[in-house]
């Protein structure tokens, strides 16, 4: 079964098993299941499905290794991960054509996600050779102080679906980079992205000479089930884990059987603010990015778009011509511009949460509904008249759906921009660097975007507060992530 976009010869040579100590194999129940096209809604792969058994044999693997693991030279774990960089970039072409295959997204995005995840892969081979430390003396005068960086040790990585590649790469580069071995749970589906990764590192560790069994994969319908046992183990160290806030709380709840460090990178709800003075046609530009990107199904997607009640007519005008002009289609299709949902459940939701929206007063100014034809597709919309407690503002819509909630004065923005449980990302326009202080200062999110509508980068700490997690990752908090600090008065 084949792809569209993927030629033959690449399809022959995918990993579609589970990855354990250096080696494919089949899952130890021997099923498979079924990786569909979220375009046509039709299988392309079939992928090994897991048990807990080898979920196990993944940390025996992890917890093998890992001595081993962590007494190669930084430079050296650096290197490996320079050369896997190299490798994702120059096969970003095969790599985005199998994101788009699994997830759906238009092709020129999913190049843009494979050089935006390999880049994790650059970035934490520079923070590799540079774990640093502190000497100093005690403030008493009676001892030095020494500072320290270890491996946390095996950790375990689950990833969510719609950033198949950056989702892995974000996590196993400062891993490796630190020092610790992995068991990676990708997202049932979406795991042919992560497996290929996870080819390339192994093939790459084993022309150096490195440690097998640094990087595991255990892809399964059977997340619960499988991680549980890992869980309980105390041979796992930490777990790093990016979904649903849902999701998060349950496994903060296992990992405290064994005290596990834990990061969370959890759902999102990020406001879009438009202040009375903001540039509206940079805004309109802005908001186009922060909402349709992977149609609107990434936790940083703007959620809300709350407007100045003196610029909200013309926004709302000018954004939903936008919005309409955009060409919804399979992500294969030479300009496609908006894809698919990622399967029947998100559209059922997204196609609610507009009709509820509408039963309450709302006015659709483009889009509305879902696409007749094969496949998940929905009709980028914009909503005007939406009361700020509507479920579609209160809610993650995770969908191409543009609801405007407008305001009247600054105070009340920050009001209804931080009346949510969650605090990912934000986004704030104005020309007034008072106002752009003051967002910086007041809204409750880890990231803000001024005046811009896309805030993800490598180098930058990537995470949130309150309901939207714990930790961070990319930066020099990356890596941090996977190290102990250990002192020693000497
Ligand atoms: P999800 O349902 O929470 O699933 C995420 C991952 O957890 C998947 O691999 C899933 O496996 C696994 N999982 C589900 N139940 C589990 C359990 N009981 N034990 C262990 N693992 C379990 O989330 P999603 O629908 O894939 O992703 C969408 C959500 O992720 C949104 O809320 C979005 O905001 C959030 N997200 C956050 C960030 C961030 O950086 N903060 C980035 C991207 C997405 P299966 O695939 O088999 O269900």
């Amino acid at each position: 079964m084949t792809a569209t976009m993927l030629s033959p010869a690449f399809v022959a040579h995918l990993p579609t098993g589970i990855l354990v100590g250096g080696h494919w194999g089949p899952a130890a129940g021997g099923a498979t299941f079924e990786v569909t096209d979220p375009a046509t809604a039709e299988p392309i792969f079939d992928v090994s499905d897991a048990i807990p058994a080898d979920a196990v044999r993944a940390l025996d693997a992890a917890h093998a290794a890992a001595p081993a693991w962590r007494a190669v030279p930084p430079r050296e774990r650096s290197e490996l991960l320079r050369a896997v960089f190299a490798r994702l970039v120059a096969r970003a072409d095969d790599i985005a054509a199998l994101i788009t295959a699994e997830a759906g997204k238009p092709l020129a995005e999913a190049r843009a996600e494979v050089l935006y995840g390999a880049e994790f892969l650059r970035w934490f081979a520079e923070q590799a050779v540079r774990a640093d430390g502190l000497v100093r003396m005690a403030p008493s005068g009676g001892n030095a102080q020494y500072v320290s960086r270890r491996p946390v040790g095996p950790s375990l990585l689950i990833t969510p679906w719609n950033f198949p590649i950056a989702m892995a790469t974000r996590k196993i580069a400062p891993a490796l980079a630190a020092g610790c071995t992995v068991v990676v749970k990708p997202a049932s589906l979406t795991p042919m992205t992560t497996l290929l990764v996870a080819e390339i590192i192994r093939s790459e560790a084993e022309a150096r000479g490195l440690p097998a069994g640094i990087v595991n994969v255990v892809p399964t319908t059977q997340a619960g089930p499988v991680t549980e046992p890992l869980f309980e183990d105390p041979r796992l160290r930490k777990v790093s884990f990016t979904g649903s806030t849902r999701v998060g709380q349950a496994l903060l709840a296992q990992a405290s059987k064994n005290v596990l460090r834990s990061s969370m990178e959890l759902g999102g709800n990020a406001p879009f603010v438009v202040f009375e003075d903001a540039d509206v046609d940079a805004a309109v530009e802005g908001a186009l990015v922060a909402k349709l990107r992977n149609s609107g199904q990434s936790c940083v997607a703007a959620n809300r778009f709350l407007v100045h009640d003196a610029v909200a007519r013309t926004f709302a005008d000018r954004f939903a011509a936008a919005v309409g002009a955009k060409v919804t289609a399979p992500g294969t299709r030479p300009g496609a511009e908006v894809g698919p949902l990622i399967d029947e459940a998100a559209v059922e939701k997204v196609s609610g949460l507009v009709d509820d929206a509408v039963a309450h007063g709302a006015q659709v100014l483009t889009g509305g509904a879902r696409l007749d034809g094969p496949g998940h597709f929905f009709e980028p919309t914009v909503l005007t008249g939406v009361d700020a407690d509507a479920r579609i503002v209160t809610e993650e819509i995770f969908g191409p759906v543009a609801p405007i909630v407008a305001f009247g004065s600054d105070d009340e923005a920050f009001e209804l921009a931080n009346g949510t449980p969650f605090g990912l990302a934000a986004y704030a326009y104005t020309t007034s660097l008072a106002r752009a202080r003051r967002a910086m200062d007041e809204i409750e999110a880890g990231m803000i975007g001024i005046n811009r509508g896309l805030v993800s980068d490598a180098s930058a700490p990537f995470g949130g507060v309150k309901a939207s997690g714990l930790g961070r990752e990319g930066g020099e908090a990356g890596m941090e992530e996977y190290q102990e600090t250990v002192y020693v008065a000497l």
